[in-house]
């Protein structure tokens, strides 16, 4: 069997000020038919050396198009997008025939002229392979999860845990229904229930690590092929944004609608338990003092690059030192006019160094701040589990108070605490390490901390649901409106389509 693979993966801020371009990718890497030869060193290729690895268990053929990725931000130029599509669909003509096809996608990609951008490759891809070749395609849980998306693919999965620590897991499954569909043994049908709700699901507690274990449950039994459960991106304003479930059956669409519809009134019974608890940055300085024995851990959630936003806001920062408070640990910001500052002054100098503030209002003001270098690199980096993942050029400086900013030339949120380490920032002696993230930092930085706390900064990401300003996506949702459903007795509530 014949596979044919391509990667395309970012996550569009519809409200973010910078749009993505070429560059955005290039920081990643764009790989023409090559990523799976750039690992172990880079995340990327993971999921098409992981394919290579499963085609060849199998004895079947991967023919590997475009990988490429970029960091969350504004609308992808379209002639960027276009590219992207053109080379993968080049690729595919090249290879046809082919059985199969798997796309690791993100699910939220949205360019200057397109706001469905899955969606129009799926479908551009079904219209070269026809209807009878199988489409599978994974996305991240942050996407949303569109009818055209649905009419054009035949699998579609996407991750559960937040933190995305399951990537792997369910490019397999991906992998697996979509073989299965090639071979003819499995006719999958996905029904959906459009939850209504837009918000953010940390899989890392309770009701939601039950619900994950729910969805798996469910799985391979009784028909059930796959359920998803897409938290939606909240901060792309497109016509589908929100929260959604779809269940896969071989060839059962009674049951596929009726699991959705019963996991969705699910998720709707726990939206209060399952809402994330986010402080002020008053309240939350308040909190992580007040006890003894090691970090607290503080997520400046307004400001994370992994959905967009700028990572160079002042707001916690500027808390931090009015109050006075000491022995933190604050990073990273993206400042690379700061960081070159620190490099001119060299190791050890004392200077006064404007940090932060300077990419627009969503950042706040800059902060003028007398400030000792501490500590230079130029090729900086954080490590999660095998991979590497760039900070560029970077600078640790500290403030007489002693909170020690780490200061980076690559817009990346603060995943692992090698971020701060390998600098020469210990945290185990700090009673606060801010991390401009907004939950993916979760997995390594848990085990270090006291505590974990979500701040509700301003920014570029702010977690306030119910004043998003969208234009686009219609305002029935919860928490904007109590209930969405109104009067709507639960048979009726969608699935909107099948
Ligand atoms: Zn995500």
């Amino acid at each position: 069997m014949k596979i044919f693979a391509a990667t395309l993966v970012t996550e569009t801020n519809t409200f973010a000020p910078s749009p993505t371009g070429l560059g955005g990718y290039a920081a990643y890497g764009i790989y023409h038919g090559d990523a799976s030869n750039v690992v172990p060193d880079g995340m990327l290729g993971l999921g098409m050396v992981e394919l290579h690895r499963l085609a060849a268990a199998h004895g079947h053929e991967l023919v590997e198009s475009l990988s490429t990725m970029a960091q969350p931000s504004g609308r992808t130029v379209q002639q960027v997008y276009e590219g992207f599509r053109e080379e993968i669909l080049a690729d595919l003509r090249a290879a046809l025939p082919v059985d199969a096809v798997v796309l690791m996608l993100h699910g939220a990609m949205v360019a200057e002229h397109c706001d469905d951008c899955e969606g129009d490759l799926i479908e551009s891809v079904r219209a070269l392979v026809g209807e009878a070749v199988p489409i599978g395609v994974e996305l991240d849980l942050h996407c949303h999860f569109t009818e055209r998306m649905r009419r054009n693919a035949n699998v579609i999965i996407c991750y559960k845990e937040y933190p995305h620590t399951d990537a792997i897991d369910r490019l397999r499954e991906v992998f697996a229904l979509t073989v299965a569909t090639a071979e003819g043994r499995i006719r999958p049908v996905t029904a959906v229930h459009d939850c209504r709700m837009v918000g953010i699901w940390h899989t890392t507690r309770e009701p939601m690590i039950g619900f994950v274990k729910r969805m798996q449950s469910l799985e391979g039994m009784d028909g059930v092929l796959s359920v998803s459960f897409g938290h939606g991106f909240p901060w792309g304003d497109v016509a589908e944004t929100g929260a959604r479930v779809w269940v896969i059956t071989d060839n059962d669409e009674v049951k596929a609608r009726r699991i959705a519809m019963q996991l969705g009134q699910e998720l709707w019974e726990m939206r209060e338990a399952a809402r994330p608890v986010v402080l002020s940055i008053d309240e939350a300085l308040d909190r992580a003092l007040a006890g003894n024995g090691g970090p607290v851990v503080l997520a400046d959630v307004a400001d994370n690059p992994g959905g967009g936003a700028p990572c160079d806001s002042t707001f916690m920062l500027r808390r931090l030192v009015e109050r006075g408070i000491g022995d933190v640990a604050f990073g990273c910001v993206y400042d690379i006019g700061a960081v070159q500052m620190c490099r001119e002054a060299g190791g050890g100098a004392r200077l006064t160094l404007r940090i932060g503030g300077k990419s627009g209002v969503s950042s706040g003001m800059p902060l003028d701040l007398r400030v000792t270098v501490r500590a230079l690199a130029d090729e900086h980096e954080q490590r999660i589990g095998g991979a590497a993942c760039s900070l560029g050029s970077a600078a640790w400086v500290s403030t007489d108070d002693n909170v020690d900013i780490v200061l980076v030339s690559v817009r990346e949120q603060t995943l692992a605490p090698t971020a701060f380490t390998d600098l020469g920032v210990e945290l185990a002696c700090k009673r606060i390490v801010v991390v401009k993230s907004t939950q993916h930092f979760h997995a390594e930085f848990a085990p270090i901390a006291r505590d974990v706390l979500y701040v509700s900064t301003p920014g570029a990401l702010t977690p306030d649901f119910v004043n998003i300003p969208y234009r686009v996506r219609n305002l029935n949702y919860w928490p904007r409106i109590a209930n969405p459903f109104g009067d709507l007795p639960l048979h009726d509530r969608s699935p909107n389509h099948v």
